[in-house]
């Protein structure tokens, strides 16, 4: 057993996704080695992330300023939303300089497993968005992984939304089914965007 500082911090990166004991360990004695002013920057970091970093109230991205930077530029198609599962999704899809319009997080896709129901979503602030009217939607792309959660989350967001007059559309063929949008390379998304179809 570790003296309790130590054991601390080993409980708190346990905590972080994909990350077992064995690695909160090794971060653990690796920081131990560290001169302090590096273990300050650190700390630093952590402490800005969550001080600075905020919730844009238009797209849900994370963001220093509220609205975003896409969300307040007005050479942005603001009558195009791209509706994604998380924030790290809106980076990748922005590295392939392809897309023009704006974006909406969802906070997640539908899990019936694992108890993400449609309430657990941003569904409602999706709905709301797209009442405004201002400006009117014309299309909405469904950006999301091409695996079992995306698929369920594409189907019922086309069945909600079809009665509106706005055009659905959702990312073309070509990502590796059960992959994820985060790991997509450029070129797959950039084609994936630019070959999407009407559902
Ligand atoms: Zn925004």
């Amino acid at each position: 057993m570790y003296s309790s500082p130590i054991q601390n911090l080993i409980d708190e990166f346990n905590k972080l996704p994909g990350i077992g004991p064995k690695t909160s360990e090794r971060f653990v004695f690796y920081l131990l080695k560290k001169p302090k002013e590096e273990v300050e920057k650190f700390i630093w970091a952590i402490k800005c992330l969550r001080e600075k970093i905020t919730l844009c109230s238009q797209c849900f991205n994370f963001s220093e300023k509220n609205p975003c930077f896409t969300c307040a530029n007005p050479k942005r198609n603001h009558s195009m939303i791209c509706v994604v599962a998380e924030p790290q999704d809106i980076a990748v899809l922005e590295k392939t300089k392809e897309y023009q319009g704006v974006y909406f997080v969802l906070g997640g896709l539908l899990n019936s497993i694992r108890g993400i129901t449609p309430e657990k979503l941003r569904i409602k602030q999706l709905i709301k968005k797209i009442s405004l009217r201002q400006p009117p939607v014309k299309e909405i792309i469904l950006a999301l992984n091409p695996n079992l959660e995306g698929e369920s989350t594409v189907l019922y967001l086309t069945k909600l939304l079809k009665t509106r007059e706005i055009k659905i559309t959702r990312l073309a063929q070509g990502l590796p089914m059960g992959s994820e949008l985060e790991y997509a390379d450029e070129v797959t998304l950039s084609n994936a965007l630019k070959g999407r179809r009407e559902v």
